[in-house]
């Protein structure tokens, strides 16, 4: 798991050239992940097909919904794809896709891509009616992190490797194991990039030498 592998790039970028990064074009938030990536110094690329994921250094799973996505993902392979393209290379997943990215899902239990060691619970926090906006500190430099959280799961389990950057009442909330990142708060709607930094310097630092 998290095997650090050379990106699709060659293991480099050129001078001048943007790490690539798709964001899942399923279903969910992915347009405004898009813009937040070229806000951070990377090419963003929607991804609707597996063989969309060929060349590229990082991916985003953006929020949504997690039952809608595999059912999508259910058709061509594409589950197994992505399962083989997250263990390899730099992924983040924001909420429903954080859904996506864990080891075990519950409530109820439903398939995952088992790549983030973490136990998940689905709508941990009621109707969409008790979505709600946070500030907690966080392990990210510079202050409190706003965090928008959507129908939100909460991460009831972390493994050893798995550190814990922000937490919402206790549980986990903004975790990194190695390049997988996962969120379950909405980070592309707030004006902070700091989170799709971190992750911009995550695949970056996978392409560089
Ligand atoms: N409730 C959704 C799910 O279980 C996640 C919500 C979100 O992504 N904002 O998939």
């Amino acid at each position: 798991m998290n095997s650090k592998k050379e990106s699709d790039s060659g293991g480099k970028l050129k001078q001048g050239e943007l790490p690539r990064i798709g964001v899942l074009a399923i279903q969910g938030d992915y347009a405004a992940h898009a813009e937040a990536l070229a806000a951070c110094g990377a090419e963003p690329v929607e991804v609707r097909n597996p063989e969309e994921l060929e060349g590229l250094d990082g991916l985003i799973l953006p929020g949504g919904e997690s039952t809608t996505m595999l059912k999508f993902l259910g058709m061509r392979h594409f589950f197994d794809v992505l399962k083989t393209y997250c263990s390899t290379h730099p992924v983040f997943g924001t909420c429903a896709g954080a859904i996506l990215l864990a080891r075990e899902v519950r409530n109820p239990a439903q398939r995952s891509l088992g790549v983030l060691d973490a136990v998940v619970e689905r709508n941990a926090y009621g109707r969409q009616i008790d979505s709600t906006i946070l500030t907690a500190k966080t392990e990210l430099d510079g202050g409190p992190l706003e965090m928008v959280f959507i129908r939100a799961p909460r991460i009831v389990a972390v493994g050893a490797g798995v550190e814990v950057l922000a937490r919402r009442e206790g549980s986990p909330a903004l975790v990194r194991q190695g390049h997988t990142m996962a969120a379950t708060f909405h980070p592309e709607l707030s004006s902070d990039r700091r989170v799709h930094r971190a992750f911009v310097q995550i695949v970056a630092s996978a392409v560089q030498p």
